[in-house]
């Protein structure tokens, strides 16, 4: 009996710093990245032409996850993780952020409590239509409806995926483009920032992945949103300047430091300009309110 005590008192005395260090800390933040909204601006007025009119997206489906899994610190509830596709679109084009995942991808099945086949099929549509198709990250949510998509190599001349991305398979795996249809595919290289379109900025933000980018959008209207990827999957992560606990950020490969960089610029973003709109990457919260303020509207035009 003794012996037992004795084991229960080590494997105590391991596990809650481990439990601790692995689920509740999160490093305090840092201030290695900066985030120049007067640069933003600029290069969003830099490309002549008509700015995006509206911000669409298709929720294509969700996963399971619980509350812990996306803050360090946070309760064991589950919440659910929604997968979605963003459209922007001009009088006279679109362009597609993020392409979702395809079905074959969505498992196990009691992690993905939703998949919204018909919220696939239009965005595939959507992308064939599509001008320019931009990722903001390399992960299999994201980049999973390109690699998966039947006319892969004619939606080459509209993508930029950008040269860390391409050179992450690993990072996108179990999604793998197909590297015949990939051959001779030239990606895009820009140090920091570049004007993607009238309206719309690629900000470099690695540390969730190498190829990490966020997507800044000022609509016609002068709204402005930035679509974060996977930089934050929530807002909390923001509000609180948390990480995501240190089990998923090894599982994901993250770099930490980087992440927290981010997480401090863009929480002092949200004080000095509140009208710019983060959109953290897996958050139905926000896009439920920026839904209702008419900032984004469900469902891509086709
Ligand atoms: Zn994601």
């Amino acid at each position: 009996m003794k012996t037992l005590l004795r084991i229960a008192l080590v494997l105590l005395a391991l596990g809650l710093p481990a439990w601790y260090a692995l689920v509740q800390y999160s490093p305090p933040p840092n201030h290695d990245y900066a985030l120049d909204l007067p640069r933003i601006r600029a290069l969003a007025q830099s490309l002549p032409g008509d700015k995006p009119t509206e911000l669409r997206y298709e929720h294509v489906m969700d996963f399971r996850f619980a509350e812990a899994m996306v803050m360090a610190g946070a309760p064991w509830r589950w919440t659910p993780i929604p997968v979605m596709a963003w459209q922007l679109v001009y009088p006279d084009k679109t362009v597609i952020v993020d392409t979702a995942m395809n079905r074959e991808l969505a498992k196990p099945d009691f992690l993905v409590p939703m998949y919204d086949d018909t919220a696939y099929a239009h965005l595939q549509a959507a992308m064939e239509k599509a001008s320019l198709i931009v990722l903001t990250h390399e992960h299999m949510d994201h980049i999973g409806g390109l690699a998966a998509h039947p006319h892969l190599t004619q939606l080459l001349p509209a993508l930029r995926l950008t040269d860390e991305q391409l050179d992450n398979p690993k990072g996108m795996a179990p999604a793998a483009l197909p590297a015949a249809a990939m051959q001779g595919y030239q990606p895009l290289r820009y140090d920091g920032m570049m004007a993607l379109a009238p309206g719309v900025v690629l900000i470099k933000s690695p540390g969730h992945t190498p190829g990490s980018q966020i997507v800044y959008v000022q609509r016609a209207d002068g709204r402005e949103l930035l679509l974060l990827g996977d930089v934050s999957w929530q807002m909390r992560n923001i509000e609180q300047v948390r990480e995501r606990p240190l089990f998923m950020t090894a599982m994901i490969g993250e770099n930490r430091q980087q992440v927290l960089g981010e997480f401090a610029a863009l929480h002092a973003l949200t004080q000095s300009a509140p009208e710019v709109k983060l959109v953290p990457g897996h958050d139905g919260d926000t896009v439920r309110a920026l839904t209702a303020q008419g900032l984004m509207t469900p469902g891509f035009k086709l």
